[in-house]
């Protein structure tokens, strides 16, 4: 049985390592929980195993020893479909944006809408509605190349959050905007989360982590080293 540390936890890492190539060790007995609705920033200097940990919530990766639960299923223990089933529910932005570049922002939305078969009609209304979201105003027959970064980061959000996921990981979303368009995104962040969405963000970014005054996972060498409510930047 799973002991887990609270009730009514979405997201349950228990005692997790992860190691590459028989040496490398990306993650090391890493445990923590995840509330529904909570935003929890994910901090570390490059290597600490940011990026596996979420791997392994999209079951991308597979812990070497541990597991981790998602509304206490394992998942890792999921067949083909139920781990489909499972990435329908969580919405994902990377650093480099991932849009399609042939398609308008309005298209790149509309697509991912097709993708988990929703019909022309709810693309028609729930499309305009997510774009007001992330106030992307008359860009949205852009293409991406005809949009600033932070523009594009705006579409990447409403493209992951269209099938209105349980979850949203942001996986160092603002790596590469300047100041301004990095505090719009994470005001657009929050507002999501105030809509009832859990956040998952990774980020190097101090000055994010000291503004938003939410919980703060600090990562070191594969551990976490600090577990912080409202926490502050401190390596
Ligand atoms: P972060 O996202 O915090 O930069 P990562 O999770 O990418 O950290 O990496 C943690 C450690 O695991 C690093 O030492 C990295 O070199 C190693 N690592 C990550 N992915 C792989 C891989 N596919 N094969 C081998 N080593 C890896």
């Amino acid at each position: 049985m799973v002991n887990f540390e609270k009730e009514n936890t979405m997201i349950y890492f228990d005692k997790v390592s992860k190691k590459y190539n028989d040496h490398t060790i990306a993650l090391d007995q890493v445990s923590f929980s995840v509330a529904p609705g909570e935003f929890v920033s994910i901090v570390g200097h490059s290597g600490a195993g940011k990026t596996t940990l979420v791997k392994m919530l999209l079951v991308e990766e597979r812990p070497t020893e541990g597991a981790v639960f998602f509304e206490s299923v394992d998942i890792h223990g999921l067949n083909k479909r139920s781990v489909t089933d499972l990435r329908r529910r969580i919405g994902i932005v990377f650093q480099d944006f991932r849009l399609l570049p042939n398609k308008t922002a309005y298209e790149n939305i509309a697509f991912a809408m097709e993708a988990a078969g929703r019909t022309d009609a709810e693309i028609a209304s729930d499309v305009p509605q997510v774009l007001e979201l992330v106030d992307l105003g008359e860009k949205v027959w852009n293409f991406p190349h005809q949009l600033s970064g932070g523009e594009r980061q705006r579409v990447a959000i409403a493209r992951a959050i269209i099938n209105q996921p349980d979850l949203l990981i942001a996986d160092e979303p603002t790596g590469n905007l300047d100041p301004i368009n990095t505090f719009e995104i994470i005001q657009i962040l929050q507002k999501i989360n105030d809509m009832g969405t859990t956040v998952v963000l990774t980020t190097h970014n101090k000055g994010v982590i000291d503004t938003l005054e939410k919980r703060v996972i600090t990562m070191e060498g594969g551990k976490i080293i600090r577990d912080d409510e409202k926490g502050r930047y401190v390596l």
